[in-house]
């Protein structure tokens, strides 16, 4: 039997083709390698993510867990003296403890509320639709009306404000609660003023509440939004406002925060999506 012998040709196409098929294997490699490195990337990127909602939903469940209680024993503490009032006959006094514990149960009440109404952004949605940010502005004034006059506050609203693609009833909720913010801490302001308007940077807007008023500390820029904390324990309100306000703008993939120096005014800035239509 005679074994055919490859000529030179022969030899040479054949090398060419294993010289193809080793680069072929060589392209494969590169990109299943890159394919490799993206997705541990990817899978990095969202261990990350998922900590750090982690340690957000820890501090949230401590911090409602404690403003909750504090209420709860203040109640609980004023049980104990009804019992000595009751004893003594003290009608007075009676009254008067009961009158505390009154205003603790409608404030844990009240904290309550906030934090359902914090767990529900995100998931109750309006769908988002097309709507000029000058008629989110209109309808957040017409809310707030009444107190800008009795503050006697001179409110003025940019020009040419884009059309934005939100959830409108959330959007208007925002501006009101930043509204309500600028108005409660004027502090000694004899002429207290609020800008409404936009920055535009590049392709994007950037939106903001600005007032004259008692400003924030850089050191609390950050913490004002977390749920219940307020710079003043003592002033009027629960200290959820703003912690609303962010949630709402995050369920629309945007941003917010606060360009402020004490006792300089305070500028509440934020991202929302534009519509498609400019
Ligand atoms: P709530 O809004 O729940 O009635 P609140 O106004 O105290 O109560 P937030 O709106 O969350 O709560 O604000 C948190 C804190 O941030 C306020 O207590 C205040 O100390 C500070 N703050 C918010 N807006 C301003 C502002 N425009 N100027 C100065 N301080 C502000
Ligand atoms: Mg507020």
């Amino acid at each position: 039997m005679r074994i055919p012998i490859a000529g030179k040709d022969e030899l040479s196409s054949l090398s060419c083709n294993i010289n193809d098929m080793l680069d072929k294997i060589d392209q494969s490699d590169r990109e299943l390698r890159k394919a490799h490195d993206e997705l541990e990337l990817r899978v990095k990127e969202r261990t990350e993510e998922l900590a750090k909602k982690n340690t957000e939903m820890e501090r949230f469940i401590y911090t409602v867990s404690h403003d909750l209680r504090s209420p709860l024993i203040s109640v609980s503490g004023l049980l104990g003296f009804l019992k000595q009032d009751a004893e003594k006959g003290d009608l007075e006094q009676m009254n008067a403890d009961l009158r505390i514990a009154n205003e603790a149960v409608t404030n844990m009440d009240q904290l309550l509320l906030e934090t359902l109404e914090l767990s529900r952004i995100g998931r109750v949605v309006n769908p988002p639709e097309d709507v000029p940010f000058g008629e989110i502005v209109e309808g957040a004034l017409e809310q707030t009306s009444e107190k800008i006059r009795s503050e006697g506050c001179n409110v003025s609203v940019a020009q040419n404000l884009p059309v934005v693609h939100v959830d409108r009833i959330r959007i208007i909720e925002v501006l009101v609660n930043l509204i309500e913010n600028s108005i409660k801490y004027m502090g000694l302001q004899t002429n207290p003023e609020i800008e409404i308007g936009q920055r535009i940077n590049g392709k994007d807007r950037i939106f903001f509440v600005r007032d004259n008023g008692i400003g924030i500390d850089h050191s609390q820029h950050n913490k004002v939004f977390e749920l219940f904390y307020k710079v003043d324990k003592k002033s009027e309100g629960t200290g959820a406002g703003l912690a609303i306000v962010k949630r709402i703008i995050e369920v629309h993939g945007a941003c917010i925060w606060i360009e402020s120096e004490m006792g300089q005014g305070c500028t509440v800035c934020f991202t929302l999506p534009l519509a498609n239509v400019e």
